[in-house]
This record gives C-alpha cells, sequence and structure tokens, in this order.
C-alpha cells in the first residue's frame, strides 16, 4: 500500500509513562491530542529541514496507524476493525517552541515535520499490542517502545478520537512516543523502524 497524504493526522501527547516523565509532565488521566499539518508530510528518503524558529528540533519515533473506514463515536472494538494499517512515524517536534507556546501547532506543524512510511501494512487487527518501534539517530537507539507499555491502547485512542472528530478513510494517528526524545542537527539521519513495517529513513538538514 504506497501512502497518501492524510486527511488529518492526529498527533497523542504523553501516551508513554517514561517520556511523560523525561518532559516533566503528568500521565494524562485522558489522551492529551493535538494536529499535525498534512502539509507537514513527506515520505522515506525525504530531508528534515530545521527551521530557523527553533533551537532544539527532536525526533519522536512512533506508530502510525491508517484508519480504513469512516468511524464516528465508535466503540474500541470498532476502532481495532476500522484500522486499515501500521505504518512509521516521525512527530518531529521544536521542543523550544513547544515549551514556549501555549499549544502545540507551531512546534509539530513545520513543512517537514511529519515523515510518514516507507510503507503501510496490513496487520491482523489482534496482533496491534505485539508492535514495537525503534528510534535511531546516525545508528545509535535513542528510543525503543511497546504498544502494549501505552497509557492509552490503539483502539482506545482511535475509538476517543472518534467521539471529538469523524475519522476518514486515509487518517493518521500518531499514537505517541516513547522516553528518549533527543535534538537532531544537520547531517544527522533518523531512523525509526518497526519490524512489520520496515525502516523510515531521514536526513536532517538546515534551512537553505
Ligand atoms: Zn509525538
Amino acid at each position: 500500500m504506497t501512502i497518501a497524504r492524510p486527511g488529518k493526522i492526529v498527533g497523542v501527547g504523553r501516551n508513554y509513562v517514561e517520556h511523560a516523565a523525561e518532559l516533566g509532565g503528568a500521565v494524562p488521566t485522558q489522551p492529551l491530542l493535538f494536529l499535525k499539518p498534512p502539509s507537514a508530510v513527506i515520505g522515506d528518503g525525504d530531508a528534515i529541514v530545521l527551521p530557523p524558529e527553533s533551537a532544539q528540533v527532536e525526533h519522536e519515533g512512533e506508530i502510525g496507524v491508517i484508519i480504513g473506514r469512516r468511524l464516528r463515536r465508535a466503540s474500541p472494538a470498532q476502532a481495532r476493525a476500522a484500522i486499515a494499517g501500521i505504518t512509521c512515524v516521525n512527530d518531529v517536534t521544536a521542543r523550544d517552541l513547544q515549551q514556549r507556546d501555549e499549544q502545540w501547532t507551531r512546534a509539530k506543524g513545520f513543512d517537514t515535520f511529519c515523515p510518514v512510511g516507507p510503507r503501510v501494512v496490513p496487520l491482523d487487527p489482534a496482533r496491534l499490542e505485539e508492535l514495537e518501534v525503534r528510534c535511531r539517530v546516525n545508528g545509535a537507539v535513542r528510543q525503543h517502545g511497546r504498544a502494549r507499555d501505552m497509557v492509552f491502547a490503539i483502539p482506545a485512542l482511535v475509538a476517543y478520537i472518534s467521539q471529538i472528530m469523524t475519522l476518514e478513510p486515509g487518517d493518521l494517528v500518531a499514537t505517541g512516543t516513547p522516553a528518549g526524545v533527543g535534538p537532531l542537527k544537520p547531517g544527522d539521519v533518523v531512523e525509526v523502524e518497526i519490524a512489520e513495517v520496515g525502516v523510515l529513513r531521514n536526513p536532517v538538514v538546515a534551512a537553505s
């Protein structure tokens, strides 16, 4: 399955306990949602461009979920059955701007801040909790997360989002990042890997 630009991208903040701790935030009692603009999407091999507005752009390797059919006020069981496939996402974040701003549109929304790929892989819905994601910078492992360690499991997350906004086929849910986020600099190569999907690899460049 090739990746079309999603109609919307829904992100989830602090969905792993250790990551919430490293940012100094509490573990949310309900999913903490934000949106990334579809204009931020790039593919495997495309460059992440560091914008001049930020001095601290960080990687966030995540499990990405592609919605397969329209969902409105779905149950977790309905949500699980409506997932078309899994992909790798890098929820690139300008951490300094995230900490400065009241909300995260700027920090999460720059062009190139949403690498997705290298493909979307259909997955037996019963196996969602087996997924693991790793993020490497220049070959060194920085993050390793397991879906079963999420604060809110994937079907519950998708069901929760669908109480607020109708999810359409092709929409992307970035399910949160595990501990180990860190800064990127020009010349780095950042990889997000899910065994069932493959490796999403993106070079990092300064804005020209
Ligand atoms: Zn994230």
